[in-house]
């Protein structure tokens, strides 16, 4: 490292972000470590990009055109409202390069998703962590917290890991109490698992207000984390920021490609949705029933409370050893808990056999 040439402060302060594991010393691997999908991605898409191979010397389409036409029609919004980017976390990235600087704060909910702290902080701003109530953003104390150094409120919905929800009607006060200056973003990457009435992405939302952005992704029900494929909904002049700080081929083609054939196959998506919603319960059941309290969740992965840090790690390991992968909760402030993504039923069904047998 070279003492002499400094980056910004804040940049020192970011404790580099650790994915999922994907390594273990046993036969099989299954990965319940990074909210992946269980299926794979879509056949569809795997041709699509089959199909492109041969094009790959080409430029990408720089704006996207084709997706964002689908993206609109398929959410009934304006094609010019939306952004792509390499993954929803580009997103995030061009909102706090583009609205963050130094002094600046951002703020987020207590067991939020970490990566707003990390781009805030690239960004030479401060992230500002905000009490929860039971494992669930309270709107109360987020509203309390905005100062007018606030530049924006990053809101996972539902939350990365908690699994917990705002309602629409909680989002719209939410919205109500904060200033026209600060930016609310309602990162929705796994809003294609939830089916309760009371919740919206908030598309609709976006289209009433000028400080509200809706970010989604391709990395979870569509199974396309390997290619860096999301969107930002954004108002008008959001929309032109963010346009005029992206690379101009930020998307490549194969992740295009991906995405506009991924979209096309509703019977993928379908049966992913359905399959998370049985498998989470029945496995939330299981888990349970063993004595372990299991916190409900509105996404693709359970966040389990082991009783005490050592016993959830020893229980880490302990899968890890069979070859089970899972995520460890030390750096979103819960390291009593593991966080279990929905596998296949074949898997869910070997994970919850082994952590039966190792707390019995
Ligand atoms: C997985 C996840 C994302 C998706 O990130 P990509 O960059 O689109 O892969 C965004 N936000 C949250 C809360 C997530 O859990």
């Amino acid at each position: 490292m070279s003492a002499s040439i400094k980056a910004k402060d804040t940049i020192y302060d970011i404790s580099p972000y650790v994915g999922g594991e994907s390594k273990a010393d046993a036969g099989r691997i299954i990965k319940l470590s990074s909210n992946e999908g269980p299926f794979g991605p879509s056949p569809k898409a795997i041709e699509a990009v089959q199909n492109m191979t041969a094009q790959m010397h080409r430029y990408p389409d720089g704006g996207c055109v084709e997706l964002r036409a689908a993206l609109a029609e398929r959410n009934n919004i304006k094609a010019d409202h939306i952004v792509c980017g390499a993954g929803s976390d580009e997103i995030i990235s061009f909102l706090c390069h583009s609205y963050v600087g130094e002094g600046d704060h951002i703020l987020y909910s207590a067991h939020g998703f970490l990566m707003y702290a990390i781009y805030a902080k690239t960004a030479g701003g401060t992230a500002i962590s905000v009490p929860e109530k039971n494992l669930k953003a309270d709107i109360d104390a987020l509203a309390k917290a905005v100062t007018t150094k606030t530049k924006i409120l990053f809101l996972a919905n539902p939350n990365n890991p908690t699994g917990s929800y705002l309602t629409r009607d909680e989002i719209v006060a939410l919205h109500s109490k904060l200033p026209q200056s600060v930016i609310l973003v309602l990162d929705a990457a796994y809003a294609e698992y939830v089916d309760d009435p009371d919740y919206t992405a908030g598309h609709d939302l976006v289209e009433k207000h000028d400080n509200i952005v809706v970010t989604r992704t391709f990395s979870k029900a569509y199974g396309l984390g390997g290619m860096r494929l999301g969107w930002g909904h954004c108002p008008e002049a959001i929309a032109d920021v963010l346009n005029r700080v992206r690379g101009p081929f930020n998307v490549s083609s194969a992740a295009q490609a991906a995405g506009l054939a991924a979209l096309a196959d509703e019977e993928f998506l379908q049966k992913s949705m359905t399959h998370n919603k049985n498998c989470r319960d029945w496995t939330k059941f299981q888990l349970e029933g063993a004595g372990l309290t299991v916190h409900p969740s509105a996404g693709n992965f359970l966040l389990v409370d082991f009783g005490s840090p050592d016993k959830a790690e020893n229980t880490r390991q302990y899968l890890k050893n069979q070859g089970i992968l899972v995520r460890q909760m030390g750096a979103y402030g819960l390291p009593e808990c593991l966080r279990i993504t929905i596998g296949t039923d074949e898997e869910m069904t070997l994970a919850v056999a082994v952590i039966k047998d190792y707390i019995k």
